[in-house]
């Protein structure tokens, strides 16, 4: 069985036409299916077009509602929660996304893919976002050795079983193709159609593109080092503090063999910072590493 997710907040005009497009394909091509619409706390009419749907009574569109906005991915996770089926399609309810596009995702399923992730072709997007895009694109390739062209595209496939190991909370669906990548499973890409948003405003300001590339990071972080702090803060602090070390201990050379008085030295002062700061963030990673072992020690 196939569910698809559609997290929406505030977009009346799209919801009817998008139901009635899947509705129409998925019949087309024999699928069991159903349609999860999670409704963000939408403050429109977005809710009542579904709830007269018929297809609602026929249990094909399911409705679930959060009290107010949460976020595209705590309603990705509620929509999940819901979700019989054992294949999962993520899209946006903007009409972006084209309908058409979901056989190609499902057909690389069947090839033996476990997830598949949309690469948006077609889009409109400003100078600036797309030199932005570069950069973060080429970030996540060489650091976190991303296999991922458009990591950020909403529109994705997979199969249950990737869920295994991941929770979703906050903002981290966007890092959700990598943590699946990174948990072995076989991932691919394809192209797919990107429309111009007709009805209703994007949710997002210009700074998404900035915003999604730090919360990139911030799981990167917590999926690399959460078992590990030492580990991250110990690399960051060791390299302040023996960096500071070394410049110390070439000016305690010149002082004792040249020397070279240490008042009218700038330098030692930076060393000193440095030494300290290092210390500080060495001894953040064993705080860190503290509360790994106490809550573990808690749980078990
Ligand atoms: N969305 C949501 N909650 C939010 C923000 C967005 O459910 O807090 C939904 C939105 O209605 C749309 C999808 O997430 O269905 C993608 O949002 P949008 O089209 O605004 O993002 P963009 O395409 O501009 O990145
Ligand atoms: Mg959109």
């Amino acid at each position: 069985m196939l569910s698809i997710i559609i997290p929406f907040h505030n977009e009346e005009e799209n919801i009817p036409v998008l139901t009635d497009r899947l509705i129409d394909i998925c019949s087309k091509h024999n699928f069991e299916f159903e349609i999860i619409l999670v409704d963000d706390g939408s403050t429109d009419n977005s809710k009542s077009g579904i709830q007269n749907s018929k297809f609602q009574s026929h249990k094909i569109l399911k409705l679930i509602s959060h009290k107010k906005r949460l976020g595209k991915g705590q309603a990705l996770f509620s929509g999940l929660q819901e979700a019989k089926g054992d294949t999962i399609v993520f899209m946006d309810a903007d009409l972006q996304d084209d309908s058409h596009d979901i056989p190609k995702l499902l057909e690389k399923l069947d090839q033996g893919y476990d997830f598949v992730n949309g690469i948006r072709v077609g889009r409109k997007d400003s100078f600036l976002i797309k030199i932005y895009s570069l950069f973060a694109k080429l970030f996540l390739k060489v650091f976190l050795h991303s296999p991922y062209t458009d990591i950020n595209c909403g529109f994705k496939a997979f199969k249950r079983k990737v869920l295994n190991n991941f929770t979703f909370y906050g903002n981290n669906f966007r890092f959700f193709p990598l943590a699946v990548y990174y948990n072995g499973y076989k991932v691919t890409e394809i192209p797919v159609q990107n429309q111009q948003r007709i009805h209703g405003k994007s949710k997002f300001g210009v700074n998404k593109v900035f915003i999604g590339f730090l919360d990139t990071l911030t799981a990167y972080f917590l999926y690399k080092f959460s078992e590990r702090p030492l580990h991250f803060f110990g690399m960051i602090g060791g390299a302040f503090f023996s960096t500071g070390f070394f410049i110390a201990l070439y000016l305690s050379y010149e002082r004792i063999f040249y020397n070279k008085l240490l008042f009218n030295r700038p330098v030692l002062l930076f060393a000193m910072v440095l030494i300290l700061v290092g210390i500080q963030v060495i001894l953040t990673g064993f705080i860190g590493e503290l509360i790994v072992y106490i809550s573990k020690k808690n749980s078990s």
